[in-house]
This record gives structure tokens, C-alpha cells and sequence, in this order.
């Protein structure tokens, strides 16, 4: 495609990164939010997000994980930031819960994903922070690890700037047609990507509502033992622990241990207060002393309450608006967008520029829930 005008609308990850792939292809870019890049009623907000292949027996997602590890070490040296740490990925396998590890498993063999296959004792010798008791056995993947989040979402967006990209608030709406407005005018150019993140479900209540649902997901932070290492994250891993509902990031730059107990919540994006929930103090604080004993009597420090939407196959969006040509919607997170964020924005630009088409999985038709097994949320 010819140099065009481009717009953007939404800075989260998934707007800067695909705002920066086609700034770096030559367009003359603008990206639009209603608020600061970084703002924590994103769903990019928050300090960390993990990043890991682990996907089911879905291998796509499995090779995009692994292309965007090396494209986040490239951003990390590029910019001159910290961004990723590789402290690793921990999947624990409860008993009779173990479908969704047994098919990554499987995945990580054909794809050649190096990983380790641990015995609950295996695991109490290495990483004696978790208590195994109750586990089958464990996937430990060590090309992984944690994005530093809400620090490369403001990275993307100094690369897009320094790519002669700019950057500018506002509020873009849609009209009973879902045409695109910005500041009471038609919003016109000769792309426009809608990154719009869950907002994208309002914003499209014809096209994008009937395949989403929002989910507020609160998370908090609890203090490391006084005078230990032993939950920072260059002596202990991220983990997932699909059996308890729950993952967690260990300890890094002081922030505390995410012990995140995944507990689907009601949210209004604009008008709630992110406060931390009663419900989930209490039920992180059963799953410390069940799985993290060495935390039990640590403090709350730090909590945030985000959300996702979530397509009905876990699967993201990338397609064009039915009605308006020039007008491609990419997002649908469904709790696993940021980790792909670098490959997600390259892809989605190839899309705008029509180098390729878009991936079946990405269209918005013929969307089904997945069983657990062909997931690659396992959800
Ligand atoms: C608790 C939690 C834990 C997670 N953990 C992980 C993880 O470990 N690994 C992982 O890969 N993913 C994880 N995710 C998912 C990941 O964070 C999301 O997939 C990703 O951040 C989605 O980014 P986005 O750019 O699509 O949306 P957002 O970050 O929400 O960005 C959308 C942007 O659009 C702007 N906007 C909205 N409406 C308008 C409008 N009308 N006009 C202008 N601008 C607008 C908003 O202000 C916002 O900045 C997690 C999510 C949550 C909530």
C-alpha cells in the first residue's frame, strides 16, 4: 500500500504496537486515546504480565509466543529499558485436571519448545516456594517469563514517536451505523484501526458484542518474607495453577509476589472505582496457605482491578469491519493478548496494508466455545 494517512484509536498494547509496525512500514500514523498511554483502567495496565508458549495443544499461539520473547528482548535493547525477565514459567498439573498440560506437553514436543517435566518431588527440591502436595506433575518452561507491562506499552510508544508517529487524546464514538466520529466529525482516513480494547464490545454493539463478554479480574500483591529472596524472580518462576483458578509472577523491582486468584467479576470500564475486592483478600489468602505457606502472615501491598473481554473461542480479532472497508477491528485479549503484543501489532499491520489476509481464527464470524482440550487458554 501507497503511503496513507492511518489511524489508530486505542493505546494500549495492542494500538501501539500495531500503530508502531506501521509507522516502521512507512505510514503516516496517528494513534488516538481517551486517556494517557499507560493508564491503569487499561487492560494493559499493571506492572507485569507473563509471557510463556504454554497454549494447549494450540500450536499457533505456541510459535507466536515464542517469536515475541526474542521481538521483546530486540524492543528491550532497543529502547534501553528493562522490559523482560526470564525467570521462567511453572504449569502446575493438579490431579485430574490435567488435560490442558498434557496437550501442551505434546505441543512443546512437536513445536520443539524446550521444557521439563517435574515430579511433585522435583519440584519441592527446585522451588520449594510451592507447596506440591496436591499437584500430578508439573511443566517447567524456562525460555519464559515476565513483560514489565505498563513499561512497554509507554516504550512501544516513544519507538512510535521516535518512527515520526504521533500521538493525540480524544475520544473517538460510534454512530447507530458504527461509523467512526471524533470530535462531533466523521473520523476519515484511509485505514483506521480500532484497538479499542474491551470498550471495543460497546463501541460495536452489533459486530463485536454478540462474540464478548467482560470480565473484571481484581489482583493483588503480598509482601515478601523480611530478609529473604526466595519469592523474587531470580529464585522463583511465574506459575499457573489452572486446578486452583489461579496464577501468579514471584517478586520483581520490590513490587511483591502476584498471587492472582482469577475470580470473574461484574465491571464498568469508565465508572468504577479499582479498588481491591473483599472476596478476592480472602480467597488469595486461602490459596497462599494452600500453595504458598512461606507467604502466609505477608500484607496486601498492592492490588489492581482490570479486565478483559473474552471471545467465545479465546481466540483474538483481526478482520474488517462488515460495513466499513477501511475500518479493521483487532483486539478480543481474552486474558493473552500482551504477551504477543509485538508479533499481534506486525501481524495486524501486514493485515492494513493488505499484504495477507487476515487468519480464519481471527474472523469474527463463526466464533464456538472451545472444549478445555482444544483451547489455548485452557478455559
Ligand atoms: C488481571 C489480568 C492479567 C493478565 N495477565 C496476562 C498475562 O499474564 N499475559 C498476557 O499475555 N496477557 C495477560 N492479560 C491480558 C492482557 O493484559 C490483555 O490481553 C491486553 O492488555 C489487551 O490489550 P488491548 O490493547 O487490547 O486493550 P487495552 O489495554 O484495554 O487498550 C485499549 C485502549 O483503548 C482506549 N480506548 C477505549 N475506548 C476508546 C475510545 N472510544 N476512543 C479512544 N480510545 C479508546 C483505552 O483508553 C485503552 O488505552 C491479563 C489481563 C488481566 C486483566
Amino acid at each position: 500500500m501507497p503511503r496513507a494517512d492511518v489511524v489508530v484509536v486505542g493505546a494500549g498494547i495492542a494500538g501501539v504496537m500495531t500503530a508502531l509496525e506501521l509507522a516502521r512500514r512507512g505510514q503516516r500514523v496517528e494513534l488516538i486515546d481517551r486517556w494517557e498511554p499507560g493508564h491503569p483502567r487499561a487492560s494493559s495496565t499493571d506492572y507485569n504480565r507473563i509471557i510463556r508458549a504454554i497454549s494447549g495443544r494450540d500450536e499457533f499461539y505456541t510459535r507466536w509466543a515464542m517469536e515475541s520473547r526474542l521481538r521483546w528482548m530486540e524492543m528491550q535493547a532497543e529502547v534501553g529499558q528493562k522490559l523482560y525477565y526470564e525467570c521462567g514459567t511453572l504449569i502446575l498439573a493438579t490431579e485430574g485436571h490435567c488435560t490442558w498440560e498434557d496437550a501442551t506437553a505434546e505441543t512443546f514436543d512437536k513445536v520443539g519448545v524446550p521444557y521439563h517435566k517435574f515430579s511433585k518431588a522435583d519440584v519441592a527440591a527446585r522451588f520449594p516456594q510451592f507447596d506440591a502436595s496436591s499437584i500430578g506433575y508439573a511443566l517447567f518452561e524456562p525460555q519464559s517469563g515476565m513483560v514489565m507491562a505498563h513499561r512497554a506499552v509507554l516504550a512501544g510508544v516513544e519507538l512510535f514517536k521516535r518512527s515520526a508517529g504521533t500521538v493525540r487524546r480524544g475520544r473517538v464514538t460510534t454512530d447507530a451505523d458504527e461509523r467512526l466520529h471524533l470530535d462531533g466529525k466523521p473520523l476519515e482516513a484511509d485505514l483506521i484501526v480500532v484497538a479499542t480494547g474491551p470498550w471495543m464490545a460497546d463501541m460495536y454493539p452489533r459486530t463485536v458484542k454478540p462474540i464478548s463478554q467482560i470480565v473484571g479480574i481484581n489482583v493483588l500483591y503480598t509482601s515478601t518474607p523480611d530478609g529473604s529472596t526466595a519469592f523474587d524472580h531470580d529464585h522463583m518462576p511465574c506459575w499457573i495453577d489452572h486446578g486452583e483458578g489461579s496464577f501468579g509472577l514471584p517478586s520483581v523491582e520490590g513490587f511483591g509476589v502476584k498471587a492472582a486468584v482469577v475470580i470473574p467479576d461484574k465491571i464498568d470500564l469508565d465508572n468504577d472505582e479499582r479498588f481491591a475486592r473483599r472476596e478476592t483478600v480472602v480467597r488469595t489468602r486461602r490459596y497462599i496457605k494452600k500453595r504458598l505457606p512461606g507467604l502466609v502472615g505477608e500484607k496486601v501491598v498492592d492490588s489492581k482491578f482490570n479486565q478483559i473481554i473474552l471471545t467465545p473461542d479465546t481466540h483474538f480479532i483481526v478482520d474488517w469491519h462488515p460495513k466499513h472497508d477501511n475500518v479493521l477491528l483487532a483486539g478480543g485479549c481474552s486474558g493473552h493478548l500482551f504477551k504477543h503484543g509485538p508479533v499481534f501489532g506486525d501481524f495486524v499491520a501486514g493485515v492494513g496494508v493488505k499484504d495477507y489476509g487476515t487468519a480464519d481464527r481471527f474472523t469474527i464470524a463463526g466464533r464456538r466455545k472451545l472444549s478445555p482440550k482444544e483451547s489455548p487458554s485452557g478455559r
